[in-house]
């Protein structure tokens, strides 16, 4: 018996029936991954012990010798991987690194412009109960309604009426590239800092199958869990000229001790991310997302703005006579777990939503390629045209688990007791 299965018999049950999960089900939430064995092995470490307030250095702490190579190395590495003048690792998360962003670049009750959070924005970029609502005064701009493309006459308007401190561009739900040399343009006529917050798709950036924002933005906010594949964790990115008040206000403005295991499994996700390997699952996750996107499409579902090119898609599953949260329960009886969501233009409420949003970068990780895709959007197809036809969804949940014995999660079943 492991330690941790010896000592608290419940935790390790629950542990061990997530990893079966994993292994078992289809990993579809767009902001999801597998991370690797060495990123769960440095997440996992006796770094865990050691504070470290402060940076490389210059700490407030004792014995910091050896979390200081760590942590250069993942700036190192994170500046080398996004051609970035400038990093800070320590963030615990997304929401994090964009309210230090935040908080260095603008003063209370400025205004900002962020993506409508019903049209694909993220809750940090000013829904009214987070921080950034309520410290700053945020507009929303959205997608047009004919094609759900950003709506950058509508953007660009708003810029120059209401003068903002800053843009905000990145989303949680836009199935498109987002050009951002047409927010800097926009941000540079009216004199607005740009943000954005590349937190779903910079894995895809790492790879270089989407346009980089860093050349455009004087700060670029990011998770690195999602497509980046790493620990859950957060990252800033920016020009020199910021670097000292975006440190100051992640280290004492927002957070105290850096959590130095995960500064070192994010060392190993960024040192991962500039492998040619990374590259091509980069472009398999975008070539999965069309497959995906095709079968279901064929198979007679709408798809919000008519398709993808990044790593997700939104499925409006009214067509079908569903609702958001049916559709979602019924393909978690099937093994395939989504998420429901808003589509822009929504007539329902967030809590029963008229989609689900869809995502590639976990099936993918798993080695999984077109013909599993197609296989994948047609038991969707079938789950959402029986949505209680039980019989049907159990044999599909047997498909998938049987599909899913030649794709074996990268860590495995029992990591905790490998580790
Ligand atoms: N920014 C965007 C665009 C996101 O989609 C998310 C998470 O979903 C975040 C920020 C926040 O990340 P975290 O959950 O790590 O705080």
């Amino acid at each position: 018996m492991n330690p941790l299965q010896e000592q608290d018999p419940k935790i390790w049950e629950a542990i061990q029936a997530e990893a079966v999960r994993q292994q078992d089900g289809l990993e579809l939430i767009a902001s999801e991954n597998y991370t690797s064995l060495p990123i769960m092995q440095a997440a996992g470490s006796v770094l865990t012990n050691k504070y470290a307030e402060g940076y490389p250095g210059k700490r407030y702490y004792g014995g910091c010798e050896h979390v200081d190579v760590v942590e250069r190395i993942a700036i190192d590495r994170a500046k080398e991987l996004f051609g970035a003048e400038a990093a800070n690792v320590q963030p615990h998360a997304g929401s994090q690194a964009n309210t230090a962003v935040y908080l260095a670049a603008l003063e209370v009750g400025d205004t900002v412009l962020g993506l409508d959070l019903a049209q694909g924005g993220h809750l940090t970029h000013g829904m009214k109960l987070n921080i950034s609502g309520r410290l700053y005064n945020f507009h929303n701009y959205g997608v047009r309604k004919e094609d759900h493309r950003l709506d950058f006459d509508q953007i660009a308007k708003m810029a120059k009426e209401l003068k903002p401190k800053m843009i905000v561009a990145g989303a949680s739900a836009y199935p498109r590239e987002i050009p951002h040399e047409k927010f800097a343009e926009i941000a540079n006529d009216v004199g607005a800092k740009l943000m954005v917050d590349m937190a779903h798709y910079a894995g895809l950036v790492a790879a270089g199958v989407h346009n980089s924002p860093v050349p455009y933005a004087d700060y670029v906010t990011t998770t690195t869990h999602k497509t980046l594949r790493g620990p859950r964790s957060g990252l800033v990115l920016c020009k020199d000229e910021h670097l000292k008040l975006v440190n100051r206000n992640v280290f004492p403005g927002t957070q105290g001790g850096p959590l130095m295991h995960v500064v070192a499994a994010k060392a190993i996700c960024f040192g991962e991310a500039l492998s040619d390997d990374f590259k091509r699952y980069g472009q398999a996750v975008i070539d999965n997302a069309k497959v995906l996107a095709e079968t279901l499409m064929s198979g007679g579902l709408r798809l919000v703005s008519g398709g993808t090119d990044n790593h997700l898609m939104l499925v409006d599953v009214t067509a079908v006579g569903l609702g958001g949260k049916k559709s979602e329960a019924v393909l978690e009886d099937c093994g395939i777990t989504v998420n429901m969501n808003m589509i822009p233009f929504d007539e329902r409420r967030p809590a029963d939503p008229s989609g689900i949003r869809i995502g590639t970068p976990a099936l993918t990780t798993r080695g999984m390629g077109a013909d599993e895709m197609k296989r994948v959007g047609g038991w969707i197809v079938a789950a959402l045209s029986a949505p209680d036809d039980s019989d049907l969804h159990a044999s599909i949940r047997e498909e998938i688990r049987l599909m899913c014995i030649d794709f074996p999660v990268p860590a495995g079943r029992s990591v905790t007791a490998e580790v």
